[in-house]
Parts: structure tokens; C-alpha cells; sequence
């Protein structure tokens, strides 16, 4: 088995505890330090992330995260959640910084004003099976990223040319779209996998 938690200080929290649980994860809120020390990898949901940013800090879990994202800790970033594991953010909210990790920039709000919000489906590498149900909700898009990222999705547009919706570096997943609202888990699996690989390092050929 695994744990796996969300960050739980703002944004849509509860849809992405069930798809854990659909996958098989002991899945938990994780809003101080004691609770990240538990888990075998962290959610970060989708919201608003100047404000999570704030509350990060605010509550002093923001070291103790970028600690263990350093470490290796397997994440996935949804939206805000992409923004705060992005190492350099266009558009952000006046002091607003980030976790980082990714070696990716991205534009908050890419998509522009008029499209809020959309929904499309792609095909996703490593995903087995059908096109993925991406529901796309304000948000960012990656406008640039390093020789060691995986780019995993793309759409067409909304500039000339295919945009970067989803990318993986080592542990880290980010996903521009919500994969907690479809109910195809399959995100999370990838996620869940990574889990589980985590705590078997951890524990050893015994555990
Ligand atoms: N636009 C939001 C932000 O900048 C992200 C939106 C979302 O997570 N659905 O944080």
C-alpha cells in the first residue's frame, strides 16, 4: 500500500482524495509539517495560486515541502498545482514565488480571458487506452520547458502552434487541465505508482 496526500490549504481537495482512494492509496489532507512526513507523495490541487503561495508561507510549509520535492518525493501539480511546482511563473500575483522543481515556465491564465474554460480530449504518453477527457478551468500553459522535461500532452493552441499541457521531469508530474473531475483516474495511477515505488525504497526489501 501507499499514502499519498493533498495539500490541502485551498483549492479542490475532496475530488482528488476519492480518485486516490479509486486507486487503491491510503489518501490524506496534508496541511502542516507532521502530515507531509507522513505521506508517500503530495497532490497539489487546483486553485488559486497566489494564494496558496501565501498560505504556504504563512503557515511555514513551504520549506519543509520543497524540502522533500528536493528529496524526491513523487507530486502531482493540477493547474494552480502545476503554477506551484513550476520554477518560473508569467503572470504571477506581485511577490508571488513558487515551490519549483520543474525546470518549466508558465503563463498563468494562458488561455486568455475569453476562453476560461474548455474541454477537450487528448492522448496522453504512458497513458494506456483512450483519449483523456481534459477539463481546462483558468488555466496556465507551459511556455517553455528544459532538455530534462518530458512533455506528455499538448493542445492546439490557443498561440500558433501546439501548446504544452502536461509534462514529467523525474517524480513530478503537472498537468494543466483538472484530472480529479473526468473520473478517469488514470493520472493518479501514474501517481499512485510512483507512491508505491517510493515506499518501497523507503522501506526496503523487507517492508
Ligand atoms: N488561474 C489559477 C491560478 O493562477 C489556477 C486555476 C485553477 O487551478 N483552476 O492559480
Amino acid at each position: 500500500t501507499c499514502r499519498v496526500g493533498v495539500l490541502a490549504l485551498q483549492g479542490d481537495v475532496a475530488e482528488h482524495l476519492a480518485a486516490l482512494r479509486r486507486c487503491g492509496a491510503e489518501a490524506v489532507t496534508v496541511r502542516r509539517e507532521a502530515e507531509l512526513a507522513t505521506v508517500d507523495a503530495l497532490v497539489l490541487p487546483g486553485g488559486e495560486s497566489s494564494a496558496m503561495d501565501r498560505l504556504l508561507r504563512a503557515t511555514g510549509l513551504d520549506v519543509p515541502l520543497r524540502g522533500r520535492l528536493r528529496d524526491g518525493m513523487p507530486a502531482l501539480g493540477s493547474c494552480a498545482g502545476m503554477i506551484l511546482l513550476a520554477d518560473r511563473v508569467e503572470g504571477a500575483a506581485p511577490g508571488q514565488r513558487t515551490l519549483g522543481g520543474l525546470d518549466v515556465t508558465v503563463r498563468r491564465n494562458g488561455f486568455g480571458r475569453q476562453v476560461d474554460s474548455f474541454e477537450t480530449d487528448l492522448v496522453m504518453a504512458g497513458l494506456p487506452g483512450p483519449a483523456l477527457h481534459a477539463v481546462f478551468i483558468r488555466a496556465p500553459r507551459v511556455v517553455q520547458a528544459g532538455p530534462g522535461v518530458q512533455v506528455l500532452a499538448t493542445v492546439a493552441g490557443p498561440v500558433a502552434g501546439d501548446t504544452i499541457v502536461a509534462v514529467r521531469q523525474g517524480a513530478l508530474l503537472a498537468t494543466a487541465f483538472h484530472p480529479e473531475v473526468s473520473g478517469d483516474d488514470r493520472v493518479h495511477r501514474v501517481l499512485v505508482d510512483l507512491a508505491r515505488g517510493a515506499r518501497s525504497q523507503r522501506e526496503g526489501p523487507q517492508g
